[in-house]
């Protein structure tokens, strides 16, 4: 069992592709950093643990401790810490490390870590419409810029990238599932050769905090975007609620406690203005620029779903 522990957690350090996967890691946090900073961004700090974190919508292990008398969950996602800080702050970038204990089923996906960093972003009295465009100047410029920096690294791991153009596909996600059934995010991203959008999900396969669109019952001003040839899910984002009757009807909705919220919730109560962002899992981003199979080559000590660690 010691033998195969240590094999699980070393392996990507013994190897070339690891480097070459470091390097553009270093590639991607420096350009998004100066990229945001350059269009206004402020950067804020990471919040590792917190009495209020997100709820998700998939099944997780629970991360809640107990420190005097108080009970804390590590990071999920930023996305209230998010929501709160850009009331005083108008823009703002993190570089949130979140830790989700994923069920061993992901291992399988090539793209689950149970430990993983996202780049959130959130905007004041932005629109979905906001993100979407910042987001694919991101995107786009940073496989510009990884084919720049690091041609080295590409050339060695044979991998060919093309800059997407702008505006990326933007599908229903009523229509991919009409046309590609419950699996379309998967089919789709296997077809594809550029990134897209699916936009419009329904309420119930997001989380309270996700705007209803006021003009489409049941359906979120909310986005993912999808990397082709098969990587899946690069983004997830959108909108914010953010009156307080309607966060609550939210919470209740899901059968949630507002008191699972309770900074949050009184913090939203006091009145918040309108809001829009998103999370891009670094990793991942990573995993699509070296064209790996699986994420666990873009990081040193990877925590796969499932598989013991150090
Ligand atoms: P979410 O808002 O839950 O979609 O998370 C934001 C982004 O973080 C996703 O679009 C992914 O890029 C990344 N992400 C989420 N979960 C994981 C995971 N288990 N492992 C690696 N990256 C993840
Ligand atoms: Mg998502």
């Amino acid at each position: 069992m010691e033998e195969l522990i240590i094999k699980e957690t070393i392996e990507p350090l013994g190897k070339e592709t690891l480097r070459a996967a470091l390097k553009i890691n270093g590639t991607v946090r420096s350009y998004f950093s100066t990229f945001l900073r350059s269009i206004g961004y402020l950067e804020i700090p990471p919040v590792i643990y917190s009495t209020a974190t997100d709820p998700l919508n998939h099944p997780v292990f629970d991360t809640t401790f107990e420190y005097y008398g108080r009970k804390y969950s590590i990071t999920k996602s930023m996305i209230f810490h998010k929501q709160i800080a850009v009331q005083h702050l108008d823009k703002i970038f993190t570089f949130s490390p979140n830790v989700r204990l994923e069920t061993a089923d992901k291992a399988s996906t090539g793209r689950h870590l149970s430990e993983f960093t996202q780049i959130d972003i959130e905007c004041l009295r932005a629109t979905r419409d906001d993100m979407i465009s910042l987001a694919e100047d991101m995107i786009s410029g940073i496989v510009a810029e990884v084919e720049e920096k690091n041609y080295h690294e590409l050339l060695s791991l044979k991998r060919t990238l093309n800059i997407p153009r702008k505006p990326f596909l933007r599908i229903k996600y009523k229509d991919a599932l009409g046309k590609y059934g419950k699996n379309f995010e998967n089919v789709l991203s296997a077809k594809m050769s550029d990134p897209f959008w699916i936009i419009d999900i329904p309420i119930n396969e997001r989380e309270f905090y996700d705007r209803e669109d006021p003009n489409n019952a049941g359906y979120l001003l909310d986005m993912d975007l999808i990397y082709p040839e098969g990587f899946g899910e690069a983004i997830s984002g959108g909108e914010r609620e953010f009156e307080i009757n309607k966060i609550l009807q939210r919470v209740s909705l899901k059968g949630q406690s507002p008191d699972q919220f309770k900074w949050f919730i009184e913090a939203a109560s006091r009145g918040l203005l309108p809001s829009a962002g998103f999370g891009i899992g670094i990793e991942r981003l990573v995993r699509y620029l070296c064209g790996f199979p699986k994420i666990e080559m873009v990081t040193p000590f990877p925590k796969v779903p499932g598989k013991y660690s150090i």
